[in-house]
Formats: C-alpha cells, structure tokens, sequence
C-alpha cells in the first residue's frame, strides 16, 4: 500500500519527476535532488516501506539485486575513487523521508564528506551483554 503524502511514493509511480537512472518491479534509483557529491543516488522502493526493518527479505533482495552494478555505473561515471552505500532509519539516524530508500554517495579522498565518526570503547563484558540481548530479539 502506498502513502498519498509521500514523496518517494510519488516519484516510484511516476506522479512527479526525477532523474532516473534504473528500475525494476521493487525499485527506483534517481539523481538526489540535493546531492552530497556528484552522482548521489537514491534506491527507492516502489512500495511505501518506512524503514529497513520493515521491508520483507524478498522485496528487499529484489530491490537490491543489481546495487553493485548501479554503484560501479555511478562511481564511474563521476569518475570517483569509492563510494558510500547507507540507508538511515529513524529521525534519530538522520531519516528525513519516511519512506524506504539507499544512497549511494561517491567519494574521493580529501572530500571531507562523513568525516569518520566517533568511536568508544565497550567496558569488561559490555559486548557480550548486548549481543545476548540482540540475539533474543532474532
Ligand atoms: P534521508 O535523510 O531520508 O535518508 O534522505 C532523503 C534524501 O532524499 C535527501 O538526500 C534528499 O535530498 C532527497 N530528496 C528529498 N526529496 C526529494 C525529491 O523530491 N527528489 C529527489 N530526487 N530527492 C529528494
Ligand atoms: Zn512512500
């Protein structure tokens, strides 16, 4: 079921337009409108999945079925030296529209685009603590 207010939903059905660059019967992938770096690509779904965790794992295989093809077809054509393959979940994560996509964001050295982030450090049995409790949760 898609959403009426939702953009992504729109550009999927083809109500309102965008560069695109690839489809199949899952997916979209288009130019973002507010590119990160030349060649920044959206790969939408068709149907209206807010988050990752939503999406069942065949829809979401078939929607990424050719990702490394459209990374390498973007990358090259930008002439960028790698790549950023992301998907944020959540406002907390950075989703901005509530509908199920990936970027592809191409880098090159220096670019000074997602400077690292920064890491800690677990204490004595802190890892082993979360991953049981992860593990229950699957
Ligand atoms: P998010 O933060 O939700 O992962 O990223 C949403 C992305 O969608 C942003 O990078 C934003 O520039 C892009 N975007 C939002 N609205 C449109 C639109 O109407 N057309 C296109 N092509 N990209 C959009
Ligand atoms: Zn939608």
């Amino acid at each position: 079921m898609n959403s009426e207010d939702c953009i992504f939903c729109k550009i999927a059905a083809g109500e309102i337009p965008a560069v695109k660059i690839w489809e199949n019967d899952s997916a979209v992938a288009f130019l973002d409108i507010a590119p990160v770096s030349d060649g920044h690509t959206l790969i939408v779904s068709k149907q209206h999945y807010k988050t990752l965790d939503e999406c069942p794992p065949e829809y979401l295989a078939k929607m990424l079925s050719e990702v490394g093809k459209i990374a390498k077809a973007v990358t090259e054509a930008v002439d960028s030296e790698g790549y950023n393959f992301l998907c944020n979940n959540g406002r907390a994560a950075g989703q901005l529209v509530d509908h199920l996509h990936f970027h592809i964001i191409p880098r090159n050295q220096g670019d000074g685009i997602l400077k690292g982030w920064p890491s800690s450090e677990y204490p004595e049995g802190r890892a082993e603590e979360i991953a049981e409790k992860i593990k229950k949760n699957l």
